[in-house]
Formats: structure tokens, sequence, C-alpha cells
């Protein structure tokens, strides 16, 4: 089955008539086990709207979708909470973790809210943090680790509930190149060695090549879809010429 099937699904932002603004035009396409996808497009072209739809953090205003089979509109708003906290994992460009915890109880949070025994907390906290390299992080604060940790950190946080799908919204995006490789790596790792499917907004033609395929969105349309099929240095290429189709950027 699916991880995730979106169909037909439209955005629109703003309720008066001359606000109205459509964020999202029709969009579906499927995910499936295991896959490792990248989003690229054009800043505005509805990128971070499609994540959070994705990620049920916002509802799409027309069209469908299901996350392992359920269809999230079926949903309670308690059962959609519990949804998004024991099926998917953010990582977000700012890394989004608080301030006022330890790097250990960050990571952990999720599985306290969803309320997981303590012991079954530590055996999955030992292990990822084991497997990520940031064992010795877990009692410093977020102000006491470079970028590149927090990222590392933030990702840990996305895996320890075993999420259905992890949901990157930019996440080199504030990482100076040699911690963006680094995460690269990382989230190349997850997806080998955990068969986590990812998927990935980026503005970067290399780290979308490390993708399987790369959907293109324009103006809140998939404007394009490359699968990988060569190595990594063509389909580096292959991106490149679409982004060159969207006009300047990179
Ligand atoms: P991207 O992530 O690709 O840069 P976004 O999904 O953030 O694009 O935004 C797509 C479009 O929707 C932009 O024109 C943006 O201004 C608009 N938009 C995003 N969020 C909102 C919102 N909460 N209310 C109104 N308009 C929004
Ligand atoms: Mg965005």
């Amino acid at each position: 089955m699916q991880v995730l099937a979106a169909k037909n699904l439209s955005k629109v932002y703003g309720s008066k008539k001359n606000k109205r603004y459509m964020a999202l035009k029709n969009i579906s396409f499927d995910i499936q086990p295991g896959d490792f996808i990248g989003v690229m497009g054009p800043s505005g072209s509805g990128k971070t709207t499609l994540l959070n739809i994705l990620g049920s953090i916002d509802i799409p205003t027309t069209g469908k979708l299901l996350v392992s089979g359920t269809d999230i509109a079926s949903l309670s708003r308690k059962a959609l909470a519990r949804h998004r906290i024991q099926h998917v994992g953010f990582i977000f460009q700012d890394f989004n973790l608080l301030e006022s915890m330890t790097i250990e109880e960050n990571i952990v949070l999720p599985l306290m809210i969803s309320g997981e025994k303590p012991d079954e907390i530590a055996k999955r906290l030992k292990r990822l943090t084991e497997d990520l390299g940031i064992s010795a992080l877990l009692d410093k604060y977020p102000y006491e680790i470079s970028g590149g940790e927090k990222q590392r950190a933030a990702a840990c946080r996305a895996l320890i509930t075993n999420p259905s799908i992890i949901l990157a919204d930019e996440p080199t995006g504030n990482l100076d190149s040699k911690s963006g490789r680094q995460l690269l790596k990382l989230l190349e790792q997850i997806n080998q060695s955990y068969d986590a499917t990812i998927l990935m907004v980026t503005h970067d033609a290399n780290a979308a090549s490390h993708c399987h395929s790369v959907m293109f969105i324009k103006d809140g349309e998939i404007y394009n879809r490359l699968h990988a099929e060569g190595d990594k240095k063509a389909f580096y290429e292959e991106i490149l010429n679409v982004m060159r189709t969207f006009g300047g950027e990179n």
C-alpha cells in the first residue's frame, strides 16, 4: 500500500473575494514505502503549503489525502493530532528545537506526548542517538550546539516515533555546506537502513540529486517529475536543466 496518496489537492488562502489566493491546484501523486522524493520549485510556488497539508498541519480546500490508507478527513481533531504524532516526522529549516529543553528532552518529546513507556523511550533513544552520532549531545541545550548538530537532533526527533513518512522543508537551508552534506548523508542513511520514506523540499540541485525522484512545482501545480535512473551526476544535470526552465533560481 502507498504510504501516502494525494488526490486532486487544492489550497485556497483567504476568504474574501479579492484576497483569495490559490496556492495549490489539483495536485495528485502517490508515495510508496521507502521513497526518497525531492520537491523543488521557485519561492512562493506552494512547496511549504504542500508539506503542511501532507503532514496534516493544514487541511486542503478540496481534494483528498490518504495516509497509510486512512482518509485524513475522516478523523476527529483528536484522532488527527494522534495520527500526526505517530505517522509524520518533521524536519524544518530552522530546526524548531525548544530552547528551554535539553537535546534529549527535545528528541523524546513526541514519545512523551503519545504516552510511550519509559523503558521503550530509553531503548529507542539509545539506539537512534548512537546511530546518528549524537549520544554526546544529549545533556546539552540547543544554544550550546552547532546548526549541523541541531539538525541531527531534529532528524532524531523526527525518527523516534517510527513515522510512516518524514517531511523535511529545506532541511539544509540554514546549514553551511559541510553540515549540509553531512545531513544529506544522514537522510540517505535513514532512508536506506531504516527504510524510512522521505519527502524533502530543497533549492539545491545537488541535494535533490540524492533523491530517487524529484517533483517540480510551479504556481501551485506539478510542472515536471524526474526519476533517477543513471548516476547522481547525470541526475544532477537533468535537475539543473529543469531548474533553468524556471528562470534564474539556484
Ligand atoms: P514556497 O514554500 O514554495 O515558497 P508557500 O507554500 O510558502 O511557498 O507559499 C505559496 C503561496 O501561498 C505564496 O504566494 C504565499 O505568499 C502564499 N501563502 C502561504 N501561506 C499563506 C497564508 N497562511 N495565508 C495566505 N497566503 C499564504
Ligand atoms: Mg517554503
